[in-house]
């Protein structure tokens, strides 16, 4: 018993003189996961290898490989270099032993042309594209249910879905259909509950992390802004709608054009000083009608009277100019990038919708769609020059 240990020690002390180094117990794959996108792209793993009581081994030999090589390809470095779409398993072996990674190739197909009427998807179906004809862009960013294991939980930020919202947007799709003389709206839908991503922020809050929320985050702007650049082609200028729900006190639908609260309760000659159409996400429109910015933001022909035409209560409008004090939202991330504030063609609002009477049922929904619908096509043909059937 005592040769025996006394063995052991001075293997044990043999081993700390670095005399003998120990043989390779474990191998550490870092990341243990990787998303590359696009054919071509690289990127290098490290291996990091241990004895088996967990000491480093430095300098000790790897041996990298993949299980799929179709997917992507492994230099002696632990360079990958993506392929072809599809996942496969990263090994990294070092004498007997050997740690692995997954690593996934997403090559996203290549359209020639978005067929209005048709459905396009990005990565596992997180992100929803259907094309469009018509010079107006829908979003929903915050309508999503799902929650896939892949992406962890969000852990700051808002993390509160807007409900209904995407069967909303479904909704004020169809009635779009339908008052527009057979046009299609363009619609991107984000699919992912908010816990996961939340696209109407920039990307480090939006997807706190995780590659595969980013890649999700990529395509949903990325889409919109597929979408503006046909209404652009095709029509010269158009609208960005980002739709939301609000659970704000006072049930009424909120226009946000990047105008604060505070902004609104200015008077009109105020708010038609020149730095509130250039702070705005109308900016494009501003510039180019023959009507005051208070006119265009609040007056009889403004998207907040149309709609209270349809008897949706709206702020700001010529009955409500401006949220009198109360909460407001202004319009966030996606209408600051996709509306006309820093220039371009397409003018963008985000619509927040209250629940009672608009998205609570399905009753309710439809009714608002219609309504919605109508007052865009009044707006679309009022200040764009567009005439429907
Ligand atoms: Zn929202």
């Amino acid at each position: 018993m005592r040769t025996c240990l006394s063995a052991i020690l001075l293997a044990a002390l043999a081993c700390d003189g670095g005399t003998s180094p120990s043989p390779p117990a474990y191998v550490f794959v870092s990341p243990t996961t990787r998303l590359l996108v696009e054919a071509g792209t690289t990127f290098r793993f490290e291996a990091r290898v241990t004895d088996a009581r967990g000491s480093t081994i430095s300098g000790a030999e790897v041996a990298w490989s993949v299980a799929d090589p179709s997917v992507a390809t492994i230099d002696a470095t632990g360079q990958a270099t993506a392929a072809a779409t599809g996942r496969t398993e990263v090994r990294a072996a070092a004498g007997d032993v050997s740690g692995t990674a997954a690593l996934e190739v997403y090559i996203p197909a290549s359209v020639a042309e978005y067929v209005p009427g048709r459905t396009y998807f990005g990565r596992n179906q997180y992100v929803e594209y259907i094309a469009g004809d018509l010079p107006l862009v829908v979003s929903a960013g915050h309508g999503g249910g799902e929650e896939p294991a892949e992406i962890p939980r969000r852990t700051y930020g808002t993390l509160g879905r807007d409900s209904w919202t995407q069967e909303t947007t479904r909704a004020v799709r169809d009635s779009i259909v339908a008052y527009f003389g057979g046009g299609q709206p363009h619609v991107v839908i984000s699919r992912l509950r908010r816990t996961r991503l939340d696209p109407n922020r920039e990307i480090v809050e939006a997807a706190q992390g995780s590659e595969f929320a980013e890649q999700a985050w990529r395509e949903y702007h990325r889409f919109i802004a597929i979408a503006r650049e046909r209404v652009a082609e095709d029509h010269g200028h158009g609208l960005y709608v980002d739709l939301h729900g609000h659970s704000h006190p006072t049930p009424r639908v909120e226009l946000g054009y990047l105008l604060t609260g505070s902004d609104l309760s200015r008077s009109d000659t105020q708010l038609n000083a020149p730095r509130f159409p250039e702070q705005s996400s109308i900016r494009s429109l501003a510039r180019r009608v023959d009507l005051s910015f208070a006119d265009i933001v609040r007056g009889s022909e403004s998207l907040g009277a149309l709609l209270f035409g349809e008897r949706v209560t709206t702020v700001p409008s010529p009955l409500i100019p401006d949220p009198d004090g109360e909460p407001f939202f202004s319009g966030g991330y996606s209408t600051r990038r996709h509306g006309s504030l820093d220039g371009g063609v397409i003018d963008g609002v985000q619509i927040e919708l209250h629940g009672p009477g608009i998205r609570d049922t399905d009753r309710n929904r439809r009714r608002f769609a219609g309504a919605l619908a109508r007052a865009l096509r009044s707006f679309l043909e009022t200040h764009y020059g567009f005439a429907w059937d």
